[in-house]
């Protein structure tokens, strides 16, 4: 079976970990060659950056390292046994951003990529690389190979009556995302392509699914990209949403700030919505949407099925996954 994810960084990897799981294969690490499953990742780019002139791609690295087996379990992100003397080295030389936690093995993931990049190889090309050592078992393509970051504008904290636009990762992380947002831009996304394979892994699709990423910053900006929302309306296969909000409120994280930005109340019934029905609607996306078990929703044209959303392990997380695949008509028997 070949199975399409959209995702971005924490919520996607460990939706990820549950899809492998519920088809038969192993979470960490690769299956066996002869499994006959083909699970892709169309991984959001747009919280990229450079720092310390090293290119820095949270969602693809929490993707990869989750499901290679190398993630920091509590945190979420980051190396497992992670160390943070070259951050404590920058902070003493007042190197600025001091906020963004840069992790010793990290950089070394950072160094090989930023290498790669202006040595010419594409982010996807690169990411292949990378992910040779940590075998992700699944396909992990960045959405685009084109540099797409995200933006949010906000009242400018030192300049009274001023706007200004922070790149994302600033807003998120630096600011915890309390300056409230104005606005949230993916800068680049118009002039974008998708990465090669993408258009061809949602047209190959036996069942595509969003996972409970940020609908806005992960899976939003993938939609971004132009030519994804076209082949996703297009594709043959059922495609499956995943709500992030439960109880009206996001998991881990600050997803109803950016649902806020874009003028979208944070309850599943809303994020649906937002997503829309591929059959009702000219731009929309799901024929199916799961929520969490005791939610009343309604969204035009999209079968609602409500189980227990909480991703607290990988068995809670791969019964959510069947779930969604037996949603969008794929057989798993
Ligand atoms: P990020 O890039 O690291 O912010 O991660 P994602 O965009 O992939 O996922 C973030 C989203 O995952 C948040 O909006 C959370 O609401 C959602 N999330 C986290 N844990 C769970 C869970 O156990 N169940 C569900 N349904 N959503 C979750
Ligand atoms: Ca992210």
């Amino acid at each position: 079976m070949k199975v399409v994810v959209v995702v971005g960084g924490v919520g996607g990897a460990r939706f990820l970990l549950g899809v492998k799981a519920a088809l038969g294969l192993p979470e960490i690490g690769e299956g066996p060659p002869d499994s006959g499953h083909e699970i892709t990742a169309l991984v959001n780019t747009g919280d990229d950056v450079w720092m310390h002139g090293l290119r820095i791609c949270p969602d693809l690295d929490t993707c990869m390292y989750t499901l290679g087996g190398g993630i920091d379990t509590a945190r979420g992100w980051g190396h497992s046994g992670e160390t943070w003397t070259v951050k404590e080295e920058l902070a003493a030389y007042g190197a600025e951003p001091s906020w963004f936690g840069l992790g010793d093995k990290d950089i070394a993931t950072h160094l090989i990529r930023s290498r790669m990049l202006r040595a010419g190889y594409p982010l996807s090309a690169v990411t292949e690389a990378l992910c040779d050592r940590w075998k992700p078992g699944v396909r992990l393509l960045p959405m685009s190979d084109d540099r797409v970051e995200t933006h949010v504008v906000v009242d400018d904290p030192d300049e009274p009556g001023q706007q200004k636009a922070l790149h994302f990762q600033e807003w998120w992380v630096r600011y915890q995302a309390k300056l409230p947002a104005q606005s949230i831009l993916p800068v680049g996304a118009e002039e974008s392509s998708p990465a090669p394979g993408v258009l061809d892994a949602i047209t190959g699709a036996d069942a595509i699914l969003f996972a409970p990423s940020n609908p806005v910053v992960s899976v939003g900006t993938v939609m971004a990209v132009p030519g994804v929302r076209d082949a996703l309306r297009k594709s043959e296969a059922g495609i499956v949403g995943v709500s992030p909000i439960i109880a009206n409120k996001p998991l881990r994280g600050m997803a109803d700030a950016c649902l806020t930005a874009i003028g979208v109340e944070t309850s599943a019934e809303a994020v649906g919505r937002h997503y829309g029905s591929r059959k009702e609607s000219e731009t929309g996306l799901l024929d199916g949407w799961l929520v969490a078990e005791g939610e009343t929703v309604d969204v035009p044209g999209v079968a609602v099925r409500a189980v227990p959303l909480l991703m607290s392990d990988v068995d809670a997380t791969a019964a959510m996954a069947r779930a969604a695949l037996e949603l969008s008509g794929v057989d798993l028997a």
